[in-house]
């Protein structure tokens, strides 16, 4: 018998908690003063058929209005609405424009819809324009946005998302109530676009995980994500300075990739001469020729005649009253005297930008072919088996014969017809972790001494003096950061410092460049990630799918201590 009550008060609870699909209304627009919906089937607004509605709202005179003097309350906006066949409707205040076409989609400024478009005024005076759908036909038009199923095309990667945005919408359902819907259509919820950027793939994501959300002491949780989390997520309370015991900082990693191995046949203890030798570069003469430049040969023995043959030779268009000194901020020729011919051909050669440098992310490496991210587009090299390579540790470089990749080394390298000659990488700090694969996942910004003082100008702090870290997370993001001034100095926590520096995200290290007397002159600063970092790494879980996590296991992981629970 008490088995039994057991087992009917569970079915209640069960039963308590299972729900209908949710209709959601979507914001997507708060201020338009004339919109247009459009659709293949006709729609009704008030008793009218129509294929088209134009809403503009106007700004009338009420029916007190005789006197040529008017009272505020004789103002009142209505909105006007055109309709096919030049039929014009004067709405009453407070009205409501509701198209609904079944069968076929609704367009408004060259996006469309599934569901019901509402039109009404607002209190600013200007329209409203909400999406009304069930949710799972919303998350069609999200996931996709989300995260790109053409960049990161990982099934259980778009169903932890898909799982992700519904949560998201079901805890904020009515957050916007008050404006008339629930949630916005913009990345300060989550971007909506409407069916015209649905996908396959992404629809499929959403389909296989219908109703499915994440939920933490039986209530759907706050599913905050962030594109790239640079190796580890931060606590929330460091971030959003709210404690949340599912947001906990965890290594962005699932299983340890494996190292893969290169050698090279040559190596040089000078990258800059690594960079001559593959360049061909051993005289003046091979550096006009690598440059396609006139060949003139090499310069007079005459020293004092070398500022005007090499500004004569390597810059031939440029007019100066002082060879030397225009050579000298060129950074060409050294104002303490004179340079090594080697060193001069180097600097000639890397000042004009002549060994086309590019930059990637390595994505994967066999031992012949490599995939590079350049640009954020795939593309794959042959290494040459001499090609000289160089680990970049700050301004060091050091010459390696052999070593590992495990991927996501940001690389700089000559290429030439897609055989890699000559490469610089830095070792992934971010080691094994699954976002490596993001072109962000490492990143490097330089800030002039404006740009820092446009950004901490605000403060009052007088001359800028030093920025310093005060406390890191567990990821390492900059949580309290303190900037010095002349007159003071004050505290900085991570979103907002974030902003004032416009950074991708505030895990980084910095180098302040100061002039001989200490002046600071700017700032290098490297960074990993992009975005507040709390929560679920996207490009995280697309390199956890590749590794073959399931959805669960990608959500458990950015989630702590989260259950899988099917609403409906
Ligand atoms: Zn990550």
């Amino acid at each position: 018998m008490r088995r039994f009550l057991i087992a009917v008060l569970l079915l209640l609870m069960t039963g308590a908690q299972a729900q209908n699909e949710p209709i959601v209304r979507i914001g997507l627009n708060q201020n338009a003063a004339t919109v247009t919906i459009r659709s293949a089937n006709a729609f009704s607004v008030q008793q009218h058929r129509t294929r088209s509605a134009k809403v503009t709202a106007v700004l009338t005179l009420g029916t007190g209005a005789a006197a040529a003097t008017l009272k505020k309350s004789d103002l009142q906006y209505r909105m006007v609405v055109e309709l096919d066949g030049g039929v014009v409707l004067a709405l009453s205040p407070g009205t409501k424009v509701r198209a609904a076409a079944p069968g076929a989609p609704l367009t408004i400024e060259n996006r469309t819809y599934r569901g019901a478009i509402e039109v009404f005024g607002n209190s600013r005076n200007t329209l409203t324009v909400v999406n009304e759908l069930p949710v799972e036909e919303y998350l069609l038009g999200v996931v996709p946005n989300e995260l790109s199923p053409t960049t990161f095309g990982q099934i259980e990667a778009l169903k932890a998302q898909a799982v992700a945005a519904r949560t998201y919408v079901q805890r904020n359902l009515g957050q916007s109530k008050n404006e008339g819907y629930d949630i916005c259509a913009t990345d300060a919820c989550q971007v909506y676009l409407g069916a015209g950027t649905e996908d396959p793939a992404a629809s499929r994501a959403v389909i296989a995980t219908r109703g499915v959300v994440a939920t933490f002491d039986g209530k759907p949780i706050e599913a905050l994500y962030t594109s790239t989390c640079g190796g580890r997520t931060e606590n929330a309370e460091n971030i959003f300075d709210q404690k949340i015991p599912y947001l906990v900082s965890t290594s962005c990693e699932y299983t340890h990739p494996e190292a893969l191995a290169f050698s090279t046949s040559r190596s040089f203890p000078d990258w800059r001469k690594a960079v001559l030798t593959v360049a061909g570069v051993s005289t003046f003469g091979d550096a006009q020729r690598f440059m396609g430049l006139q060949v003139t040969g090499e310069p007079p023995s005459d020293p004092a005649a070398l500022p005007a043959f090499i500004r004569r030779t390597f810059y031939p268009s440029v007019i100066t009253t002082s060879d030397e000194s225009f050579l000298t901020e060129q950074g060409i020729l050294s104002p303490t005297g004179a340079i090594a011919t080697e060193d001069l051909l180097f600097r000639l050669v890397d000042r004009k930008g002549a060994f086309e440098w590019q930059q990637g992310i390595l994505v994967s490496w066999d031992g012949k072919a490599m995939t590079l991210l350049v640009n954020g587009r795939p593309k794959t090299f042959a290494l040459g088996g001499d090609a000289p390579i160089y680990q970049r540790i700050g301004d060091e470089r050091l010459p390696m014969r052999q070593g590992s990749w495990i991927g996501g080394e940001l690389m700089d390298f000559r290429a030439e017809s897609d055989t890699i000659r000559m490469l610089v990488y830095r070792i992934n700090f971010a080691n094994p972790a699954a976002d490596r694969f993001s072109r962000l996942a490492l990143w490097q910004v330089h800030k002039t001494r404006q740009e820092l003082d446009a950004a901490f100008g605000g403060f009052n702090l007088g001359e800028l003096t030093d920025m310093r870290v005060v406390e890191r997370g567990p990821s390492g993001r900059l949580v309290t950061t303190e900037i010095a001034g002349s007159n003071g100095r004050r505290t900085v926590r991570a979103l907002r410092l974030r902003t004032l520096l416009g950074l991708r995200d505030s895990l980084f290290s910095f180098d302040i460049e100061r002039n001989a007397r200490g002046a600071i002159l700017g700032m290098t600063v490297y960074g990993r990630g992009w975005g507040h970092g709390v929560g679920m790494c996207q490009v995280g879980a697309y390199g956890m799918a590749m590794d073959g996590a399931t959805y669960e296991e990608i959500l458990k992981k950015y989630y702590k201590g989260i259950e899988l629970r099917k609403l409906y």
